[in-house]
């Protein structure tokens, strides 16, 4: 916690949002500028194959609050937001969408709760406008599931958009996960935590760059990410069926042995080779799964590359100008 001459990091992770940035760079000002406190905007340019890059370094030209670090491909939503934190100079940093989706006429809420001495707060989705109940009653399983298998609480119906301290933001910096579920993260780091209830809008322009399979698909890591406890429970139901397994031959065999009935046909049979050879591949994919996050995290591959940032550009800028002379 800082006094007035806090500095305060906005960050925004981009992918093809062209459309969004001008207005959302708006919005920002809008909210910022009556709070007296500096700021920076940090926009992460996540491969983008439309003109975000072009519109993100000329808001840089012509305002230099402005900074950006543009990745060399698409490293995904959580790389980028990453990417913004380790770039962050503030006190305090802000992240949220490009999309608009987290208004930013709750920082100044954010930032006052912040003073007051929460070092994070986020945002609690009250409504999700526009999106359907199955995508709302699929969240709401995910996070039921989430806080049921795992140690660390996940609040739910709670995105990415929050404001972080410094001393958060510098934890948060130094886990060393590849996996990174940004808000999961956070919960896991604690340190005092508040939240506002806010209605998130629908996008204001362009469409989700999730669809269902990503969704499912991030899900399944958060879970696997955040708890071994699906391991545990291959192992219990492994050792159910195997003792159901048991009382069946026992059944069967003294059913044979002591009142010499025919033991009917080769359907239990084959339908318990079945049941079993299901249940062994899933649980192979499962121990899979962690091994696959062990594989990853061994290699030890940068979460992003980044091709350019402004500082970068000003610097090759500098070096043409210095070389022109001899040439
Ligand atoms: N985003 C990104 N890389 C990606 C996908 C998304 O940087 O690979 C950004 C995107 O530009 C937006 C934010 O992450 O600012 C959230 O994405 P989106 O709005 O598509 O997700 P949703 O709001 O539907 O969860
Ligand atoms: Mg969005």
């Amino acid at each position: 916690m800082s006094g007035p001459a806090a500095l305060i990091s906005l960050i925004v992770p981009c992918f093809n949002e062209e459309r969004n940035i001008p207005s959302l760079y708006e919005r920002l000002l809008e909210v910022m500028e009556p709070i007296n406190l500096a700021f920076e905007i940090i926009l992460i340019n996540d491969g983008s194959t439309d003109q975000t890059l072009t519109i993100v370094q000329n808001l840089h030209q012509k305002d230099k609050r402005v900074r950006y670090a543009s990745f060399s491909r698409n490293f995904g939503h959580e790389a980028a937001s990453s990417c913004g934190f380790e770039l962050a100079k503030g006190d305090a940093a802000i992240l949220l969408d490009a999309d608009l989706q987290d208004p930013p006429e709750l920082i100044p809420e954010m930032i006052r709760r912040w003073h007051n001495g929460a070092q994070m707060v986020y945002g609690r989705r009250l409504s999700r406008e526009g999106e359907g109940i199955r995508k709302r009653a699929s969240s709401y399983l995910f996070y039921r599931l989430l806080n049921r298998l795992s140690d660390t609480q996940i609040p739910a119906d709670v995105g990415d958009f929050r404001l972080v301290d410094r001393v958060v933001i510098d934890h948060f910096n130094a886990l060393p996960e590849r996996n990174r579920f940004v808000r999961g993260m956070f919960s896991w780091v604690g340190f005092r935590q508040e939240e506002i209830p806010f209605t998130r809008e629908q996008r204001h322009q362009g469409d989700s760059k999730y669809n269902w399979f990503k969704l499912f698909l991030l899900a399944f890591d958060a879970i696997t990410s955040f708890s071994v406890s699906p391991l545990r429970i291959c192992s219990l139901v492994g050792l159910m069926v195997t003792m159901a397994s048991f009382a069946a031959a026992i059944t069967v065999s003294l059913q044979k042995l002591l009142w010499g009935m025919a033991i009917p046909g080769y359907a239990f049979a084959t339908a318990g080779m079945f049941l079993l050879g299901g249940v062994q591949l899933l649980f192979l994919g499962m121990i899979g799964e962690y091994i696959g996050k062990i594989y990853t995290q061994v290699q030890g591959r940068p979460l992003f590359i980044v091709d350019e940032t402004e500082s970068t550009t000003s610097a090759r800028m500098s070096k043409t100008q210095d070389s022109l002379p001899h040439e």
